[in-house]
């Protein structure tokens, strides 16, 4: 397997540099089943397992590797086996919260090039859902496109794409239908070899349908596997990162298709630029937008320049965030505590 087909390019080449120069090697994970990684490589594909070392180090769930990172391994291709060692600097992730009352960090997905938002241009199409997509998007550090689909089942199709167009700044915007093959080849342009793609968006909008188009030859073995997962049985051959026939990398993992909010600050002025932008011209630098005069947001909404239900849904996340925010350094904390714990047990050891 060439490793460039698999996305490998000068930002990992880089990151590898001090491992290659120790005789490592490199491959990318395309499944993760309880600790145990599939692992594509130049050597093969290989099952794989964390160096006691990197166990030992690793404080929380994101310290672990994920479907789409690059780790640095000791192949033993007659055993079709190897150990990873370290995992290469991530250029994107997504991550949401993991079940339960911990705000652990559960890794879906990392090292997406483009991610697709998939919606539907029928009873389902909502564009607040959109907004919240695209933000979590930005956060990710993939590059968002997106993707209105079931076109077919749409008659005012120019007035959707300029109703999302005024949540997402810069992002484009393809109306297709999977299902009748109509507008797909405005998908080319994102897949090509070497680019990683998935898919965000609500059951029900397409994805599969979308997925399957994608997959081509792929599709009988993916299906297959579903049935299996069905009956609680694991197939082995069972892969969530997948090498398209005509280039690019699909990664399709259950988590991606739950992904909830997580911390997107960033993300979050890029989605609501248009708000920020207003609010600078406030009178009062800490303006609440609620009573105080001279507060532009609330004239934009009177003068209907600005929704009031998009207002609505920029204070919505914006509580959000500060709440997970909050969560988080707490967490922080307790992780940079638990480090430091054994750091200090590590060094009594070594005495
Ligand atoms: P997922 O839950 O996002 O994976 O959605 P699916 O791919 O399973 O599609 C849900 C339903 O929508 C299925 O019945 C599909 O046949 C249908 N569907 C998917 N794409 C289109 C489309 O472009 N047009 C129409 N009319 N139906 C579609
Ligand atoms: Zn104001």
């Amino acid at each position: 397997m060439n490793i460039q087909k698999l996305g490998w390019n000068q930002f990992f080449e880089e990151a590898f540099e001090e491992y290659k120069q120790q005789g490592f090697a490199v491959g990318r994970v395309t499944l993760e089943h309880k600790k145990i990684y599939r692992v594509a490589s130049e050597h093969g594909e290989m099952l794989a397992e964390v160096s006691g070392k990197l166990r030992f180090n690793a404080i929380e769930r994101q310290d672990y590797p994920a479907v789409g990172d690059w780790v640095v391994i000791t192949p033993r291709p007659e055993e079709q086996k190897a150990t990873i060692h370290a995992i290469l600097p991530r250029k994107s992730k997504f991550s949401r919260k993991a079940a339960g009352a911990t705000m652990d960090e559960q890794i879906v997905a990392t090292n997406v090039d483009t991610i697709f938002l998939v919606n539907a241009l029928n009873a389902d199409f909502n564009i607040r859902r959109i907004e919240r997509y695209v933000l979590t998007a930005w956060e990710s550090g993939a590059n968002p496109v997106i993707i209105l689909n079931k076109v077919d089942l749409c008659e005012n199709v120019e007035e959707k794409i300029q109703e999302v167009d005024s949540v997402a700044f810069g992002v484009p915007i393809h109306a297709v239908s999977a299902e009748q093959n109509i507008g797909m080849d405005q998908l080319d342009p994102y897949i090509y070899e070497g680019q990683t793609i998935a898919l965000l968006g609500s059951s029900g909008v397409g994805k599969s349908t979308l997925t399957n188009t994608l997959l081509g030859d792929f599709k009988q073995e993916v299906q297959t596997v579903r049935e299996g997962d069905d009956r609680g049985r694991h197939t082995t051959t069972h892969r969530e990162l997948v090498v398209l026939e005509d280039g690019g990398i699909l990664i399709d993992t259950p988590g991606m298709r739950e992904l909830q909010l997580w911390d997107a600050d960033e993300g979050f002025s890029q989605s609501f630029s248009d708000i920020e932008i207003l609010a600078d011209n406030c009178r009062f630098r800490d303006c609440s937008h609620k009573s105080e005069p001279g507060c532009a947001v609330q004239t934009a909404i009177s003068e209907g320049t600005l929704d009031k239900s998009r207002y609505a849904s920029y204070v919505k996340l914006q509580r959000e965030l500060a709440f997970l925010e909050r969560k988080e350094n707490r967490q922080a904390r307790l992780a940079e505590k638990a480090k430091s714990k054994q750091m200090s047990s590590s060094q009594k050891k070594n005495k």
